[in-house]
């Protein structure tokens, strides 16, 4: 295998049957998730897996991701996409990023990309020049949020525009493609407020940008808040008034909206990502992580000690296995599929899932057309402009 290619084969340790109708490239995992749990604290609309960063839990943590991954990375394996997220990756301390190195630095060698998360206010040059070096960190993204203070003290952040502004330049003096988050839709947030935050996004010149709207999961502070009537989410009306601006700058400024919430520069759209639209395989390692193999999705424990303690007993870490049935796979191709603006591709489609599309779901395309959401035109199935704005009504009539 020559770096930069591919690997289509079947790694040795991975499973090797594969569903009936789904041709080898689409399962066969091609991307590897880290998740490396550790936040300075917690962000009060966050509700991934996370916890404060302590000396003694990140050497127990690391010691277990060496354990998963010496049982789960077959050694002649090599992904095309690495991705290190969490939590935010670059807070680990040194000593803790030198173990990153040794654990991941022989199937990260020869990967076309690897992303690495990062908090604006804690990304130091002493980190993230180990992580380059060792893992070949290609894209930093990120978590800018926003440029304004109000903002970024409403959604809890502690770091402040000048901190991205400075992890911005040290990842162009690595060479990094830079991929900046934004949330839109907090409390309060006027149009001005987001053309702001544009201006400054644009400012940088990134290759990527990630816009996510602010939704309030259950059992975070901020839903906490909302129950108690201290926190009024913007109406839907007014979200997707907000997404409309912000998608019509980032597109004039150049830049592809290739998935709902995804906008590239061309050629900088991200591989890893791509992946779990195409519903191809992938691998995830530490607490949370979930991997699609053979047809079965895994997700490993949460909490950071069940995880650890699941490995040093001599276990996998697996908490859950859920086995899709093809019928439930060949819809949640289309939806994943149908949430870029690729969309479906008829031809892809029947490759991958054994199905024509257009046979399968002839009734739900024939409603979905009619209200204007979807468009079947020049050989594809996409959503409509409308579409975009009611993806997750798409998604509940092709689920
Ligand atoms: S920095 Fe990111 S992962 Fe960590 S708590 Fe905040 S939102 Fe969650």
């Amino acid at each position: 295998m020559t770096p930069n290619t591919p690997s289509l084969s079947v790694p040795k340790g991975l499973p090797v049957a594969r569903p009936p109708g789904l041709p080898l490239e689409a399962w066969t995992p091609r991307g590897l998730y880290v998740h490396l749990p550790f936040c300075a604290r917690r962000c009060p609309y966050c509700e991934f897996a996370v916890t404060p960063l302590r000396q003694d839990v990140e050497r127990r943590y690391l010691a277990a991701l060496a354990l998963e991954a010496e049982r789960r990375i077959p050694p002649a394996w090599r992904p095309t996409t690495l991705y290190l997220g969490g939590g935010t990756p670059a807070e680990l301390t040194g000593e803790g990023v030198s173990r990153l190195v040794q654990i991941l630095g022989p199937a990260a060698q020869g990967a076309r990309e690897v992303t690495l998360e990062a908090n604006p206010r804690t990304l130091l040059a002493r980190k993230l020049g180990p992580l380059v070096a060792g893992l070949g960190v290609t894209r930093l993204s990120l978590g800018a949020q926003s440029f304004q203070a109000k903002l970024l003290a409403g959604l809890g952040r502690f770091h402040r525009a000048e901190d991205v502004t400075r992890a911005a330049v040290l990842a162009r003096e690595h060479g990094l493609a830079l991929s900046l988050d934004l949330i839109f839709a907090v409390p309060g947030q006027t149009s001005a407020d987001l053309e702001r935050d544009l201006d400054a996004t644009l400012a940088l010149e990134p290759a990527h940008v990630s816009l996510y709207n602010l939704t309030f999961e259950p059992g975070t502070a901020f839903d906490k808040r909302r129950l108690a009537g201290e926190l009024v989410p913007q109406p839907e009306e007014r979200q997707a008034e907000l997404f409309d601006l912000a998608r019509e700058r980032l597109k004039a400024a150049g830049f592809l909206h290739y998935e709902i919430s995804n906008f590239g520069r061309p050629g900088q759209l991200s591989l890893h990502n791509r992946l779990y639209w195409r519903n191809a395989g992938y691998l995830g390692l530490g607490n949370s992580a979930a991997s699609h193999l053979k047809g079965e999705r895994l997700s490993n424990h949460r909490d950071v000690a069940d995880y650890a303690s699941a490995l040093e007993r001599g276990e996998l870490p697996i908490a859950e296995r859920e086995h899709l049935d093809p019928d439930a796979k060949v819809r949640e191709t289309a939806y994943l599929a149908l949430r870029t603006s690729e969309g479906i591709v008829p031809e892809r489609f029947e490759r991958d899932t054994g199905h024509d599309p257009r046979v399968f779901f002839a009734r739900e395309f024939a409603r979905l057309c009619e209200i204007g959401v979807l468009q079947d035109r020049a050989g594809r199935i996409q959503l409509s402009g409308r579409g975009v704005s009611l993806a997750d009504a798409v998604a509940r009539e092709l689920l």
